[in-house]
């Protein structure tokens, strides 16, 4: 077990180091990155994931590459346009319902952005649940119209329940993502009809296998996404988005970029839009660059001692 910490490039979801538990097993290295602040029980089905990985158990992929999205910051206009051109993809998924923003600077962001992919490129938004059903309507219309048509919307509102409300107000396909954290979590989202396009990662989900099969019993298309993971924790995204029957969708796979290091020599980044199918290979020069302080070795033994303990508690 390795620990490593990986400045990010620029802060993400708060995080400005992302810190992570690399696992080898028979089949290779497998990553272990729960947020820093999900306790025992929340990271436990993370660690199915990495022991899944170590140990080999990957379906078979049924096709060799998996087309992903450039993601755009809430940035302006001009930057907004010079991430999605750098991005070299044909799906961009631009960050809107910003706090201290208006939605007249989402507008901006969506034309440039509009500008850069060019009348064929798709646009997604995501508002991280930042709206209430009202603004939630209000806004996905004018962004429609701004963007000359949305792919979808990811989580626009923060509940489940007002998913579903906006869902029968809107044209424009809703996504669920942070509604889904859990691994009963995708069921509720079906049985609400709260979306009509789910968001599975595979750390949270428990693993490759295990959102395999709930992306088959949910009936609805899947998005992969990453919990910005270094290139082994990706690989075990691009397994499932390479192993799911149908991917119409372009996946949030392409975030190594966002991390200034990675601990392998050839990192999973995207060539022409799309992450090659395969698992690259843990550098051990690279593993020691970016090696933890021992202070917080210490805090992810103990965390990982904490989940085992759990785990003998629960009989499993
Ligand atoms: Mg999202």
């Amino acid at each position: 077990m390795r620990v490593v910490s990986i400045p990010m490039r620029t802060r993400f979801r708060g995080i400005t180091v992302r810190e992570a538990v690399l696992v080898e097993g028979p089949a290779g290295w497998g990553e272990w990155s729960p947020f820093l602040e999900y306790p025992a029980d929340v990271a436990e089905p993370w660690l199915r994931c990495a022991e899944e990985a170590a140990s080999g158990r990957w379906p078979a992929p049924v096709r060799d590459v998996v087309p992903v999205n450039v993601t755009v910051p809430a940035v302006d206009a001009e930057r907004a346009f010079r991430i999605t051109r750098a991005g070299g993809c044909r799906t961009a998924k631009v960050k809107v319902a910003e706090p201290g923003q208006t939605l007249a600077e989402a507008e901006e962001r969506l034309a440039a952005v509009r500008d850069a992919l060019g009348p064929d490129g798709r646009i997604r938004v995501d508002a991280n649940g930042g709206w209430s059903v009202d603004e939630a309507v209000h806004a996905i219309g004018r962004l429609d119209r701004t963007a000359s048509g949305l792919e979808y919307v990811e989580q626009p509102t923060a509940s489940v329940e007002d998913l579903a409300l906006v869902r029968r107000r809107v044209d424009v396909p809703i996504a669920a993502d942070e509604s889904i954290r859990r691994a009963e979590d995708p069921y509720r989202v079906r049985d609400l009809e709260a979306a009509d396009i789910a968001v599975l990662k595979v750390q949270p989900l428990g693993g490759v296998r295990a959102c395999l099969e709930i992306a088959e019993r949910i009936g609805l298309p899947v998005v992969v996404s990453s919990a910005l993971e270094t290139s082994v924790g990706i690989a075990a995204g691009v397994a499932l988005a390479a192993a799911l029957p149908e991917l119409p969708y372009a996946c949030g796979l392409a975030t190594v970029q966002l991390l200034t290091a990675d601990v392998v020599d050839d990192s999973l980044l995207p060539v022409d839009g799309a992450l090659p199918v395969r698992r690259p290979v843990v550098d051990p020069v690279a593993l020691d660059r970016v090696a933890a302080a021992p202070d917080r070795v210490a805090h992810w033994e103990a965390r990982l001692a904490e989940v085992r303990a759990l785990r003998k508690d629960l009989g499993s």
